[in-house]
């Protein structure tokens, strides 16, 4: 089990992984806001992180892994007002397609797949520990994080207060309201608006914020510090940050041991995003396509790599899923044994090396080159043994249509 060294945000250095000493490695990883379609730069995030469990669970880890549904948050209210449909209803339809589609892709089911509307009682908890240990406040029936206290806040994503702004703005972030002591101190708890869905808490009836949701529902189901916490990058801030902050304030333990975070997929120059209509969505993929081409796409990239997308990359992935089905019907001769050692030295280095998926696979289609080329009485049986276990650790299925 030695030799995995993952790329830590946080510290940002490349850092062994260690065990922790309960001898169970738990994942979280924040799930979508089920407000609209899943798109390819979704994708790209849970197929990696796919991978991250298949590899850990290889090499012998006891995996836990968690993966949420933010199903309340104002992209949901907002997108069902406008729909003229209950909000229920838009989480229902679009996370039932997600999870479809994820299904597709050949992901592994999360251990707990947790709803935010579940865990209410938790998230009020950690709300009212914060109130106590002094790092939040109250005010009209909304409670806020107060970032004045927590000398350590920004210390994942490292943005001066200027930047952090700005980055908190675009995001939700509501600097004017007169309630707030400082215009970046995030909402724990807010009140009930006209219309909105509710719950009862101390401080009124109200709603979470989106942070406390993430908080909640990691630490209900992996306690207080979490080994591993992943997301797409757009996420450090200000979602990371403050669920660091108010996490950590809450419990007095260190929230996460490695942060992991994967790079923005770009199309037509700029980051796949719902905002800008620049989205290639999985369900027009996979009339087209098998879900070994999605994934080889994918993870022909390295998981911090910011990409573009051009359809003729789709075409190549798909030419390299042919050519590894070419070796599945390849006879085997009795003749001397083709020999993997190279290959397994250098598929497990890049694996090692911060899960570099794009090397791997890169020596995966050398081998499968060569073992097509390779002389007819040769036995290929080790090569082939040797693919199929490189496949369950990429989640890629042996197809023989
Ligand atoms: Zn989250």
């Amino acid at each position: 089990m030695k030799g995995l060294k993952i790329f830590n945000s946080q510290t940002r250095k490349r850092e062994v992984f260690r065990q922790n000493s309960n001898k169970r490695t738990g994942i979280y990883v924040c799930g979508i806001t089920p407000y609209d379609v899943t798109h390819l730069g979704h994708a790209f995030t849970y197929v990696f992180f796919d991978v991250v469990i298949r590899y850990l669970k290889f090499l012998g880890y006891k995996v836990i892994y968690v993966q949420n549904l933010t199903d309340i948050d104002d992209d949901i209210l907002k997108e069902s007002a406008k729909l003229r449909k209950n909000w229920r209803e838009v989480v229902r339809n679009n996370s039932q397609k997600f999870l479809e589609e994820m299904k597709w892709l050949n992901n592994l089911q999360p251990d707990f797949y947790p709803r935010a509307t579940d865990h209410i009682k938790e998230m009020i908890e950690i709300v009212k520990k914060l109130q106590k240990n002094g790092f939040a406040y109250e005010r009209k029936g909304n409670v806020y994080f107060s970032i004045k206290k927590d000398k350590e806040y920004g210390k994942l994503s490292k943005l001066s207060k200027k930047k952090m702004l700005l980055i908190a703005n675009e995001r939700g972030n509501n600097p004017n309201d007169p309630n707030k002591k400082n215009p970046l101190d995030f909402v724990l708890w807010q009140a009930q608006k006209p219309k909105e869905p509710f719950w009862p808490s101390p401080w009124g009836e109200g709603r979470p914020g989106w942070h406390i949701e993430c908080s909640a529902m990691s630490q209900k189901y992996l306690g207080e510090t979490i080994d591993i916490y992943g997301g797409g990058s757009d996420l450090i801030f200000p979602h990371h940050e403050s669920s660091i902050a108010q996490s950590e304030k809450a419990t007095g333990q260190p929230f996460v041991r490695y942060w992991l975070h994967t790079g923005m997929l770009r199309y037509r120059r700029k980051k796949m995003s719902k905002s800008l209509g620049n989205l290639i969505l999985i369900d027009d993929l996979r009339k087209i396509y098998s879900a070994n081409t999605i994934r080889l796409l994918l993870l022909s990239h390295h998981y911090r790599s910011v990409w573009e997308f051009y359809k003729q990359d789709l075409q190549k992935a798909e030419r390299l899923a042919d050519l590894f089905k070419r070796v599945w019907f390849l006879s085997s001769g009795t003749g001397r044994t083709f020999n993997v050692k190279s290959y397994e030295k250098r598929f497990f280095e890049a694996m090692n090396n911060d899960f570099d998926t794009k090397k791997a696979i890169s020596v995966l289609a050398e081998l499968a080159k060569k073992t097509l080329s390779a002389n007819r009485s040769m036995s290929l049986a080790d090569a082939k043994s040797f693919l199929v276990k490189t496949f369950n650790i990429l989640g890629l299925l042996i197809e023989y249509e």
